[in-house]
């Protein structure tokens, strides 16, 4: 039976501002100051988590949203030994409770994980301990497919409720409650079922992601908070310094440049796509006299948690690894965060390089980014949700309609990162943060990412014209060919490949031939991510390769005829070209930057020291 939450009117109360929570008046107040200390080896507090301890130990229910490496374990973690009884804390990765524990043991605090592949008599036994009098464990990590489906966990539970032995309830990356987000975990859906059945038991639910699709209403509803206090801060990382790079066919030596010049023998992370990908660009890296390894979700745990070790002691410097690895790694020093090829989502992207520099310092978030990686991921998208479903008991009822619609934020989900590499004028903080909900002002980046360190300044224009001759020539050539082949049509090329299919006789043949290559086929991916083109993926069966295949989509591309829809986008101008004064058009707050009617505005060009400044970044 999958349980279903009422509907609650939801209702928060804001907790950032309050001055309540920062009080030393407390009766725990001398407590904290000394077990933070003295447990967990902490000078201080980070921003919120007093606030966030004292509103969760007053007994209300807590929604924390605090970026990656914010500090949101000791949250609970402080309370959980200050408090009589235990909190049962749900968590859903093994590598982030496998994480969590090394800090446990190190911290020597009491506590006990429960999951599936466990020896039955070890669950046994944790189980019965739960009930003792004496029970030792300050602490019960679970995942949640444990509580949706053992009945002897939620009996015992049942037990240490009434013997008000059941501290506090956490659910750890509460957002994976979500369905538009993009770490949705059906079984988190049912964590409801804690608060209707333990309601004075206070809940703390914490997650690194908000934005505009994974809504707090929806997570505080689905987990049937009362009356619930939110602690939101800040998204943006002023450390971490972000760029985007071309990837080439040397991607490889490019990386093994950036990281000799810019951060040798320091700790990073590459981000790879597939586990061959990990264990290609570890072995290169190694080659080029690295300590790389890798670590991907097809290696046993054994081996997994052995990589994690090395990289804990320092043994390893570099890992090349799937988004398996690393929610809630616990690094303080690293230095780099790669992304050898796309990242499926703006809050993946944001949550993985926010594993750099969690100690404040300065690290840098490069992401190597060509378009074909989009067609790649796109393929892998459509397996990995037909996998998910095919795993997922308790949620079949509607597989088909969900597995549909999961896709769909999906690929939305990674239209909207490839929109933001495409982008090569705008802040990447103001576009990552617009993202999350949060206003930002581009000249607080300081300079601290690619865009706005560039000399370049640039220009908004309307290229409506251009786009309606791309879906004319798509219309001529009928729905068959690749974006490559409609470029090197509209480029007027006369290769074997366009005489062959007689494309040199088109009166749209060579339409573009004045314009700089990149500018045409940035128009043409932009038609594709405002879904008015349509790119069918199909693998062939000879070889296994994914090619792609151009069509309309008739009732979007008709209002770009009609007018309706205008496509301006932005473009650099080089330095030489803009000595005069330029024209600029504020951006557009919505994760695709085209703009519709902004008005101009004129911005001096930036001076000389500017120039130096980028060219060393
Ligand atoms: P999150 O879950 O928010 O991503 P973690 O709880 O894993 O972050 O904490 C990230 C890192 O910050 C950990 O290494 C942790 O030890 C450290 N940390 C947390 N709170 C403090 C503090 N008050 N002072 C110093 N370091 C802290
Ligand atoms: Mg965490
Ligand atoms: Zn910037």
């Amino acid at each position: 039976e999958v349980f279903t939450p009422k509907l609650l009117e939801v209702q928060y109360i804001e907790g950032s501002g309050d001055k309540r929570w920062r009080s030393a008046d407390f009766t725990w107040a001398n407590k904290l100051e000394t077990y933070n200390r003295k447990v967990f080896g902490n000078h201080s507090f980070r921003p919120n988590q007093r606030e966030v301890i004292n509103a969760t130990m007053s007994g209300h229910d807590v929604f924390v949203l605090m970026p990656t490496g914010g500090g949101k374990s000791l949250t609970y973690q402080l309370p959980a030994l200050i408090s009589p009884g235990i909190t049962l804390v749900v968590s859903p990765l093994v590598s982030l409770i496998q994480d969590q524990i090394m800090h446990l043991l190190q911290a020597n605090i009491p506590f006990a994980y429960l999951s599936a592949n466990m020896e039955w008599v070890q669950q046994q036994e944790i189980l019965r301990e739960l009930l003792s009098d004496a029970c030792k464990y300050k602490l019960l990590y679970v995942y949640p497919e444990k509580v949706a489906k053992s009945d002897i966990l939620l009996r015992q539970l049942d037990a240490l409720y009434s013997r008000e032995s059941l501290a506090r309830i956490v659910i750890d990356e509460a957002h994976c409650v979500s369905q538009w987000g993009h770490d949705f975990r059906p079984d988190y859906q049912g964590l409801g079922i804690l608060k209707q059945k333990y309601p004075a038991t206070p809940v703390l639910a914490l997650t690194a992601t908000a934005t505009a699709s994974v809504k707090e209403e929806d997570v505080v509803q689905a987990l049937g908070l009362k009356n619930c206090i939110i602690f939101r801060q800040s998204f943006n990382r002023s450390n971490l310094w972000y760029s985007v790079v071309p990837k080439t066919k040397k991607c490889l030596d490019d990386i093994d440049n950036f990281i000799k010049e810019n951060h040798f023998d320091e700790c990073g992370i590459i981000y790879c796509l597939s586990r061959m990908d990990c264990e290609k660009v570890a072995e290169k890296l190694q080659e080029c006299g690295h300590k790389a390894s890798f670590y991907h979700g097809s290696m046993d745990p054994r081996q997994r948690s052995f990589v994690q070790q090395q990289w804990s002691k320092d043994e390893v410097n570099i890992i090349c690894a799937t988004v398996a690895f690393g929610m809630g790694i616990n690094k303080p020093d690293v230095r780099f965060v790669i992304h050898h090829s796309l990242p499926k989502s703006i809050e993946g992207y944001h949550q993985e390089c926010g594993r750099a520099g969690r100690d404040g310092l300065r690290s840098s978030c490069v992401l190597y980014y060509n378009y074909s990686d989009y067609i790649r991921v796109k393929a892998m998208l459509g397996q990995g949700v037909a996998d998910q479903s095919a795993y997922t008991p308790g949620s079949r009822r509607n597989v088909v309609s969900t597995t549909d619609r999961i896709l769909e934020t999906n690929i939305e989900n990674l239209l909207c990162m490839v929109n933001y590499c495409e982008n090569d004028s705008e802040c990447r903080r103001l576009l990552q943060l617009i993202h999350f909900g949060e206003k930002f002002n581009a000249s607080d980046c300081q300079k601290t990412c690619d865009n706005c360190s560039k000399m370049l300044n640039s220009v908004a224009r309307n290229v409506s014209g251009i786009a309606r001759q791309l879906v004319d020539l798509v219309k001529l050539t009928g729905p068959q060919y690749s974006m490559a082949h409609i470029m090197e049509v509209y480029r007027g090329s006369l290769s074997m490949n366009v005489k062959k299919y007689r494309h040199d006789t088109l009166s749209l043949h060579g339409a573009g031939k004045h314009m700089p290559k990149g500018e045409a086929s940035r128009i043409l991916r932009h038609l594709v991510i405002k879904d008015i083109l349509v790119e069918d993926v199909k693998k062939s069966d000879l070889y296994g390769t994914v090619s792609s295949i151009l069509r309309i989509n008739e009732s979007k591309a008709c209002k770009l005829y009609s007018g309706e829809q205008e496509i301006i986008l932005r473009f650099c101008t080089t330095a030489k070209s803009s000595k005069s004064k330029l024209e600029f058009a504020p951006s557009e707050p919505s994760c695709f930057t085209t703009m519709s009617s902004a008005p101009n505005t004129t911005v001096q060009m930036q001076n000389a020291a500017d120039l130096n400044l980028s060219a060393k970044l």
